[in-house]
């Protein structure tokens, strides 16, 4: 069985500038070229700079990737942004479920796999993002809250599909607060969401299924996590948001 190849996406949400943004994808985009073929490194602007780092990154190997999509295809749908949009600005992915969208905006398992079909439909990719609360993880609810999570954006996906889906497992307690997950957490969870795959659909999809880890990322806890049993990366917010610290998270990836 080949290896899993760890992808690094930095999910920059709403912040930065035009400038900025342009400057942090150049300085990505080289440094990405300097770390070679062992680990895929990704990007995730908000919608009004895609275009901008798309041109900044043609021709490397940096993927681009949208925080968000609209579950229609087209029509009266005021602010919203499709999948073919995103695939006609140079996109590959987009993330599906975040624990922001889930909390802030409401949005429900119904909408995450209705969102996942229409990245799925329009030949993108998808980062579908699982995780518990601290309250859910604290009353022995995690396995169940990932479990339904999955399996929900996942109905009608079929196993051909289900290989362009890379989950991320993101606990909500370790978005943004600076307090990750233990490298033995991490795994746990992952661990178990491949099993969950290898039930869902077959050992062999289970073992293909990328599972990113993140929550809290930094410089001195990448290495551990990203070594972790299962664990094939990272999708990394806060320290995506300078070269620095999101490129030496990428050089932490076994590789
Ligand atoms: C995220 O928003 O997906 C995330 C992991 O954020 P942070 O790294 O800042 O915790």
């Amino acid at each position: 069985m080949p290896r899993r190849k760890p992808t690094i996406a930095g999910n920059w949400k709403m912040h930065l500038d035009r400038t900025k943004a342009v400057e942090l994808a150049r300085a990505v985009r080289r440094g990405a070229e300097a770390l070679g073929p062992g680990v895929d490194v990704a990007v995730v602007p908000p919608f009004v700079y895609l275009e901008a780092v798309a041109k900044e990154l043609a021709g490397s190997p940096v993927r681009l990737g949208a925080q968000n999509v609209c579950e229609q295809r087209e029509g009266a749908f005021t602010g919203e942004i499709s999948a073919a949009m995103l695939k006609d600005v140079g996109c590959s992915f987009a993330l599906v479920g975040h624990s922001e969208r889930r909390h802030v905006y409401g949005e429900d398992d119904a909408r995450v796999a209705a969102k996942l079909r229409a990245l799925l439909d329009a030949g993108l990719d998808a980062v579908l993002c699982v995780g518990e609360t601290l309250a859910e993880r604290d009353s022995n609810r995690t396995e169940y809250v990932v479990r339904e999570q999955t399996t929900q954006a996942l109905l009608g996906v079929s196993a051909d599909e289900v290989r362009r889906v890379t989950l991320a497992y993101e606990p909500v307690w370790a978005i943004g607060t600076g307090r990750n997950a233990t490298a033995v957490q991490a795994s746990d969870v992952h661990l178990y969401l491949r099993g969950l795959l290898s039930g869902l659909y077959d050992g062999q999809v289970a073992e293909a299924v990328r599972i990113q880890y993140g929550g809290s990322v930094k410089p001195d806890n990448a290495a551990e996590l990203l070594n972790a049993p299962s664990v094939d990366g990272a999708l990394v917010g806060g320290a995506s948001l300078k070269a620095d610290s999101f490129l030496a998270i990428a050089a932490a990836a076994p590789r």
